[in-house]
């Protein structure tokens, strides 16, 4: 069973989670690629009839899914307990990490890349994704949930078929606390929307852009060819959109992946989804980060929280454009 543990140097909770340490592929050696271990068959692929977790939700016909969303077999957050924080003296301080660990496969097809094959398969998990969270948010005890996909084993994926995960979470972490502050301090209106508009005049680090999306490599990018997809029109809430802005974030994020792919192969990357904590009712504007992995942080990125970048955002997003025309 899972719990949290508070950090008092940072005031953020850590999840331990003893029994992934038991998942067969967790510290086998490190290589590049997610590697199919043939003695087992993919726990993921429709063939896999036994030991399938419960099926949440699916697009398609029964039977013949296109996209599902199942339980996570080796959740990291599990029950409805509420949180309640618990001293045992001075300095050990933690709580139940109850809440929901979930899987969404964006593909039947094994070989499909993790943002799936077509724009149809973007599409449709993202539809599936805002059914998840709409119903998380009703859920008691959930305060925010994190959707990732992670693809690469350097970039912490375990199993080669397509998919990503959902996190519901019963506090709101601090990377979101975070921004909620940077939203709230910022005297110009909505961060963001005032990030599209003075990228969108300037130019240089946008990668693509249309009406409803710009994919840009922010300008205090921290990683090289980090960027950033933003729906045009402004939400706190990914749920709140639009079926044409959702739509075209999911694209978006498909483009960005695949014009990464285009300038530097198969790279493994983290695409990190970031809306507004359930009940939130303050600025905020959701949003993606794709973190394509291309180098490791090292002693003083973690020791300062200071990042290096090698590659400018301008440099990154050029790069990126040229990719994109010779497509
Ligand atoms: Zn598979
Ligand atoms: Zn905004
Ligand atoms: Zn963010």
């Amino acid at each position: 069973m899972s719990h949290l543990r508070l950090n008092l140097l940072t005031g953020r909770w850590v999840t331990m989670v003893a029994h992934r340490a038991e998942r067969p592929t967790d510290f086998r050696p490190r290589s590049p690629q997610v590697e199919t271990d043939s003695t087992r068959p993919c726990p993921f692929c429709p063939e896999q009839q036994h030991d399938v977790p419960a099926v949440l939700e699916h697009r398609g016909p029964d039977g013949l899914w296109h996209q599902r969303i199942i339980a996570n077999l080796y959740p990291a957050f599990d029950g409805d307990e509420p949180f309640a924080v618990h001293h045992h003296g001075p300095v050990h301080i933690e709580a139940a990490a109850s809440g929901i660990h979930e899987v969404f496969i964006s593909s039947r097809d094994h070989t499909a890349p993790p943002e799936g094959r077509t724009p149809d398969d973007a599409i449709a998990t993202a539809d599936l994704l805002r059914t998840r969270l709409l119903q998380h948010a009703e859920l008691p005890n959930l305060r925010y949930t994190q959707a990732i996909i992670n693809h690469g084993r350097e970039a912490g994926a375990s199993l080669a078929h397509p998919h990503g995960q959902l996190l519901a979470l019963p506090f709101v972490p601090g990377e979101i606390l975070d921004e909620q502050r940077a939203f709230g301090r910022f005297e110009g209106g909505c961060v963001l929307c005032a990030t599209v508009e003075a990228e969108s005049v300037d130019g240089t680090r946008i990668v693509l852009a249309n009406d409803e999306v710009v994919v840009v490599s922010p300008y205090w990018a921290g990683t090289p060819y980090e960027l950033l997809i933003i729906p045009r029109a402004h939400a706190a809430h990914l749920p709140d959109s639009t079926d044409e802005s959702l739509h075209a974030v999911a694209v978006g994020l498909q483009d960005a992946v695949g014009t990464l792919r285009h300038r530097h192969g198969d790279v493994a990357y983290n695409a990190v989804l970031h809306t507004a904590p359930h009940a939130y009712v303050g600025s905020y504007h959701w949003h993606i980060h794709l973190f394509p992995k291309l180098i490791s942080t090292a002693g003083f990125e973690r020791g300062t929280g200071v990042m290096i970048n090698i590659v400018t955002p301008e440099t990154a997003a050029g790069e990126l454009r040229q990719a994109l025309v010779s497509q």
